[in-house]
């Protein structure tokens, strides 16, 4: 009789746990899921995917202002919230479907219950039932932060009911300058919600390019979009439907939402993590892991948002799949977080992978920057008052591309493909020898000949 229930358990079926369920069954682990809320996880219920599609509902907007230009005369246009987050919803419960479906067509097992450490080999159901199991893989995600507590807290919203709100908010005040404030920023000022953003710092994006934070800024201003930078929200008062959202520089703004998208937290808490063994990384508040996802107990393992490393959908997937080789294939494979592609789906979109100017002058002794912005060639018709940003940040010992940095439509799309040279180690050379696609707008990236700043360290005497 085998020692354990299973081979392994996996708390909680998002992008991570899924991955790794599916490929550990496909080595013949005898594998069980338990998902508490819905199968998808936070990317497919109320992250990525139903962000995209409001994303790529808003643009319509700017495509029908720009209609004119190029001849139409488009009538009468309305716009209705309801009908956008029923079909929002339809899709989203088909990908639910699907996503149970493939984890139990691997031959894994799905419980939809909350699922609890009792000790390094026992995991305790919420259906009251107990399972042991061989490995154990954390794969519980995060969760929105509310704080800091400022009176009114209650009466804030976070992006998991922004996917749900019975009516598009005539005027929404959104605290946080990251990706879901700017994402949720561009969303509903396009579908005409009058938008303001307050961040603390005195600019949005930290940790993105300098370049690329001032760029985002100005067009988003252009677009409509007030951002006060430099203060926060103190206190929130509610007047019927009404709320009066005071800032800690004094002023104040009226608004039908507030919304917080202050970072995440990882679900650590309440998980058995104390009575299994199971640390805590004291930087970061996630479960530690090692280079393989290990934690601090052999046999329990961790990947995805709740190890707080790089909190993105296609990291969480490929440390599944690292962790079920590693373990179930007998194959160790360490997962590579260096150069890792990102995209804020802001209006601009901003597509960056590899080093900031900032991170690579603090690296590399010569530094050459090419960077061009320029007026797009459907602002030349349409009218519209905008621009595109494109940078290279180059090592210029070796002439190794370190970074690129875009701004612009489809931003996320051309990045994606620049990541494949950038993690290659293309050099500008290799991007200059690529002849350019034309017209595009990513064609400045191979064209750009001379550098816009040469940043060269002295040695120390
Ligand atoms: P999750 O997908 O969060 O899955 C964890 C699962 O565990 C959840 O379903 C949860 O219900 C379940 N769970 C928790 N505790 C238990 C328990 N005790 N028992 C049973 N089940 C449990 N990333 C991108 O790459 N691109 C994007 O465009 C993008 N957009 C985003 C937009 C928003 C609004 C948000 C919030 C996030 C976005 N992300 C995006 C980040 C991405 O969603 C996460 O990085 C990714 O989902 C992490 O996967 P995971 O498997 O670690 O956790
Ligand atoms: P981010 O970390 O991107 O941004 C958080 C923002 O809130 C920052 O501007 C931060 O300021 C600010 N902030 C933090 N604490 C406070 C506070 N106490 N008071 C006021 N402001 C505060 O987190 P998000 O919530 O936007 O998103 C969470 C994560 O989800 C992202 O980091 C990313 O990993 C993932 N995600 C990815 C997306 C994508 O790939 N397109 C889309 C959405 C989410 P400061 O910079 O000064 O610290």
């Amino acid at each position: 009789m085998a020692q354990y229930d299973v081979d392994l358990f996996v708390i909680g079926g998002g992008s991570g746990g899924v991955r790794a369920a599916r490929i550990a069954a496909g080595y013949g682990a005898r594998v069980m899921v338990a998902e508490e809320y819905r199968m998808g996880g936070t990317c497919v219920i109320r992250g990525c995917v139903p962000k995209k599609l409001f994303v790529i509902g808003s643009h319509v907007h700017d495509e029908i202002a720009d209609a004119a230009g190029f001849g139409w005369s488009i009538g009468q246009v309305s716009f209705d919230w309801a009908t956008l987050v029923a079909n929002k919803d339809k899709e989203i419960a088909r990908l639910e479907r699907a996503y149970t479906t493939n984890v139990e067509k691997s031959g894994a097992t799905v419980v939809k219950t909350r699922a609890v450490l009792e000790d390094a080999h026992t995991l305790r159901l919420a259906t009251g039932e107990k399972v042991t199991a061989k490995y154990i893989l954390i794969a519980t995600g995060g969760a929105p932060n509310h704080g800091p507590i400022v009176p009114g807290i209650e009466h804030v919203i976070s992006s998991n009911e922004a996917f749900h709100l019975k009516e598009l908010p005539k005027r929404i005040v959104i605290q946080g300058g990251g990706y879901i404030a700017l994402e949720f920023a561009g969303i509903f000022a396009g579908y005409g919600s009058d938008v303001t953003v307050i961040y603390r710092g005195d600019n949005i994006l930290r940790g993105f390019d300098d370049d690329v934070r001032k760029h985002v800024r100005a067009e988003m201003e252009k677009r409509g979009i007030t951002i006060i930078t430099g203060c926060t929200v103190a206190k929130i008062d509610k007047h019927g439907r009404d709320f009066t959202t005071h800032l800690s520089s004094g002023s104040s703004i009226a608004s039908d939402q507030v919304m917080f998208a202050i970072g995440r937290h990882p679900n650590v808490a309440n998980l058995g993590l104390e009575t299994a063994g199971v640390a805590i990384n004291p930087a970061n508040g996630g479960v530690q892991v090692d280079g393989w996802s290990k934690t601090s107990v052999d046999n329990i393992y961790a990947v995805g948002d709740v190890t707080h490393r790089t909190n993105l959908t296609p990291v969480a997937i490929r440390e599944g799949h690292a962790f079920a080789d590693t373990v179930f294939g007998k194959r160790p494979v360490e997962v590579d977080h260096a150069t890792i592609p990102t995209a804020v789906f802001s209006q601009p979109e901003v597509g960056t992978v590899g080093l900031t100017e900032e991170e690579a002058r603090a690296q590399f002794s010569h530094v050459d920057i090419y960077k061009t912005d320029f007026r797009p060639i459907k602002a030349t018709m349409s009218g519209r008052d905008t621009r595109v940003l494109m940078k290279l940040v180059v090592d210029g010992t070796s002439d190794r591309v370190l970074g690129c940095h875009i701004v612009g439509d489809s931003a996320a799309e051309t990045i994606q493909a620049v990541a494949i040279a950038v993690k290659m180690k293309a050099t500008k050379a290799d991007f200059d020898a690529t002849i350019a696609l034309h017209p595009t707008a990513a064609e400045e990236l191979v064209t750009m000949r001379t550098p816009t700043a040469r940043h060269v360290r002295q040695a120390a005497e």
